[in-house]
C-alpha cells in the first residue's frame, strides 16, 4: 500500500486553508487536523481547554504552546504511520514547527509538502468580514454584504451558520499581525527543507484547488 501524503496547509487567516483542506481530504483520503476547529469544538463544549483557549482566540492571539502542541501532536501521532494527513493552522510559530519536525523525524515520517496559500491583505479582510461557519461540521461559507443570514444553512450538512467572534474587525487585524510576526518566519524554514510550494490564493475555490492538485502531482 502506498503511503498517504503528509501535508501542511499554510497561510494567513482567511486564506482558504479550511476550505481547501476539506476538498483535499476527500480527494486524497487524508486525515484533516485543524487546530482552530479543535479549539472551537472544546469551546462549544465548555471544557477547561476550551475556556483556557477562548481568551486568546477572542483577542486574536495564539493559544500558548504548552496548551496547543501536545493535543495536536497526539492527534498526528495517532494516525497510522502510512496514513496521510493535512495540518491546517499548525504549526504557527517556530517552536511548534521545531517540535513537530523532531517528533515526525523520530518516527521517520517527515512532511512531504507545505502548501503556502498567498492572499493579499485587502482580500483577506474582505473574505473574513463575510465568513460564516457551520455550527456542526465547521465548514466555512461566504455571505455577500447585506445578504440575509437568518435562514442560511450549511451547504454540506444543513446545520445553522454563525459568525466567529474572532472574525470581528479588531480581532482580524490582530490575527493578521500575529501571522506576519510569528508565523511567516516558518516559510524560510520550510523553503530550506525543500518542501515549500507557493500557491496564489486570491482566486476562486475551484481554481485554487486545481493549482494545488497540479502542484502536488508534479
Ligand atoms: P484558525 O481557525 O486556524 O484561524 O484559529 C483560530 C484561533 O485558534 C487562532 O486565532 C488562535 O487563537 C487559535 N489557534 C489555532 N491554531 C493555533 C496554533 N497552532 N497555535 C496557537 N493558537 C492557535
Amino acid at each position: 500500500m502506498t503511503k498517504g501524503l503528509r501535508l501542511v496547509l499554510f497561510g494567513p487567516p482567511g486564506a482558504g486553508k479550511g476550505t481547501q483542506a476539506q476538498l483535499l481530504r476527500e480527494r486524497l483520503n487524508l486525515t484533516h487536523i485543524s487546530s482552530g476547529d479543535l479549539f472551537r469544538h472544546h469551546l462549544g463544549l465548555g471544557t477547561p481547554l476550551g475556556l483556557r483557549a477562548k481568551e486568546y482566540m477572542n483577542r486574536g492571539d495564539l493559544v500558548p504552546d504548552e496548551v496547543t502542541i501536545d493535543i495536536i501532536l497526539e492527534k498526528v501521532m495517532s494516525i497510522p504511520s502510512d496514513g496521510g494527513f493535512i495540518l491546517d493552522g499548525f504549526p504557527r510559530n517556530p517552536n511548534q514547527a521545531d517540535v513537530l519536525d523532531k517528533k515526525l523525524a523520530a518516527d521517520s515520517r517527515d512532511l512531504d509538502v507545505v502548501v503556502h496559500l498567498k492572499v493579499s491583505e485587502s482580500e483577506l479582510l474582505n473574505r473574513l468580514g463575510g465568513r460564516y461557519i457551520c455550527r456542526d461540521c465547521q465548514s466555512p461559507h461566504s455571505i455577500g454584504e447585506g445578504e440575509d443570514t437568518t435562514d442560511k444553512k450549511c451547504d454540506r450538512c444543513g446545520a445553522g451558520l454563525y459568525q466567529r467572534d474572532d472574525d470581528a474587525p479588531a480581532a482580524v487585524m490582530k490575527r493578521i499581525e500575529v501571522y506576519n510576526e510569528e508565523t511567516t518566519p516558518l516559510l524560510g524554514f520550510y523553503q530550506q527543507r525543500g518542501v515549500l510550494v507557493e500557491i496564489p490564493g486570491d482566486h476562486s475555490v475551484d481554481r485554487v484547488n486545481k493549482l494545488i492538485m497540479t502542484a502536488l502531482n508534479s
